[in-house]
């Protein structure tokens, strides 16, 4: 079949938070643009939990996403410890100046207000219409899609999460045997916007404002995620107790849990010549500093606003696709750098380092300056 031509639009695989903040942004800059997303229109329910940074609720209200949502649940606290030994960090929303330090919504739900977003700004989404192949060259990409249908663009953005293609082969990667375990709890003391982030050995567990219940992310090694997951709901709940301590008083009840594993696979923006991948396509991060996502949304928020930039002619260039990836670089390697910092120093049981991991929450603690540098870190990144 001959490829259909659509050389004015900017072609998006995925129509994920990412792929589809990347679209209304270039709808934005005045650049058409199509998705295609390989679930079916009905099929985007997910009981996935995002955690959104202040500067990511600035990204969606720009783009009038934020004004249509209605689950979200502020942070205004993170408490951040580690177990058997001291030394303990409060954030508050207060000491950098914002309203909240971050968001928690269902996936569900931003996923649903994309939609209409996109629909209010007469972006086509083909659902159902999955990505098989990008072929690369020099003026054009063309994207081959299910039933041999395939399009032509000046630039094919990869916003696939990472599972498309299979051809793009991590730049570094690594396996943390770590599995999280993620379910909704209530727990016997109201949360009062405050989450927690509490290192073990064994992993890190937080717990995430949500509606009036929390969210809870339990990492454990693979095989104890697997015992974890399929332990009754009371095991589960004192188990819980066991791992997190006392803090909320007793956890009550809990959702359906489900695992996915942790890994850090960096691929990188640049894949092919018309080609630039971007979200989890890009790199995906242990949830840990509730990083990847953030940094997904600035990726989309950055190339749009460079294709704004950049004049027709030169939409897809390599010379745009290099701008695009030195601009990114110090943001993402910065996001992963500190991600695998955070896993691999608290992740053990070393004595001496779980005293300098004292010390260092303690200088938090005590050092307004400190503390201010890591806040505005995870909620702007590495510009923050
Ligand atoms: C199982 C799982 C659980 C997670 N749980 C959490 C959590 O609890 N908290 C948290 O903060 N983060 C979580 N994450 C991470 C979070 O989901 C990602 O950071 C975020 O969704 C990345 O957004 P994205 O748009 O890049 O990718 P995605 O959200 O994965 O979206 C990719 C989109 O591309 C579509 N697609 C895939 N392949 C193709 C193709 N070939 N052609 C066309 N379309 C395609 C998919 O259907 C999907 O709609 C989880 C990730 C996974 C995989």
């Amino acid at each position: 079949m001959s490829p259909l031509k659509a050389m004015n639009d900017v072609l998006v695989a995925g129509a994920g938070p990412v792929g589809a903040v990347c679209a209304l942004a270039l709808r934005q800059q005045g650049i058409a643009v199509r998705i295609l997303e390989a679930q079916a229109g009905d099929a985007r329910a997910d009981s996935r939990t995002l955690a959104l940074s202040h500067g990511s609720r600035l990204i969606l209200e720009r783009l009038r996403v934020w004004q249509k949502l209605d689950d979200v649940t502020p942070i205004t606290r993170i408490h951040i410890s580690q177990r058997g030994a001291p030394g303990v960090t409060r954030l508050a929303a207060d000491d950098v100046d914002v309203p909240a330090l971050g968001y928690v919504l269902p996936y569900a739900a931003l996923t649903v207000a994309l939609k209409q977003a996109l629909a209010e700004a007469g972006i086509a989404v083909e659902y159902g219409v999955t990505v098989d192949r990008i072929e690369s060259g020099l003026d054009a990409a063309t994207v081959h899609a299910a039933a041999g249908r395939s399009l032509e663009t000046p630039l094919a953005v990869v916003a696939d999460g990472g599972r498309g293609d299979a051809a793009a082969k991590p730049r570094f990667e690594r396996d943390y045997d770590q599995v999280a375990v993620v379910c909704d709890v209530q727990t016997e003391l109201p949360h009062a916007n405050q989450a927690y982030e509490r290192f073990t050995p064994e992993g890190p567990v937080a717990l995430l404002p949500k509606r009036d219940r929390y969210a809870l992310v339990w990492t454990a090694s693979k095989t104890d995620a697997q015992r974890i997951a399929t332990m009754t709901d009371a095991e589960f709940l004192a188990a819980l107790y066991r791992h997190f301590g006392g803090r909320q008083g007793l956890f009550l009840q809990a959702g359906p849990r489900r695992t996915f594993p942790l890994k850090l696979a960096w691929t990188g923006s640049e894949a092919a010549a018309r080609v630039v991948r971007i979200g989890n396509a890009a790199q995906t991060l242990h949830p840990v500093a509730g990083q990847g996502f953030n940094i997904g949304l600035r990726d989309a928020w950055e190339l749009a606003g460079l294709c704004g930039d950049t004049s027709r002619e030169a939409l897809g260039s390599a010379a745009m696709l290099a701008a695009y990836a030195r601009g990114r670089r110090m943001d993402v390697l910065g996001g992963v750098g500190f991600t695998d910092f955070l896993v691999r120093l608290f992740s053990n049981d070393i004595a001496p380092l779980r005293r300098a991991r004292g010390v260092g929450l303690l200088a938090l603690e005590v050092f307004p300056p400190l503390k201010t540098f890591v806040a505005r870190r995870m909620l702007f990144g590495a510009r923050g």
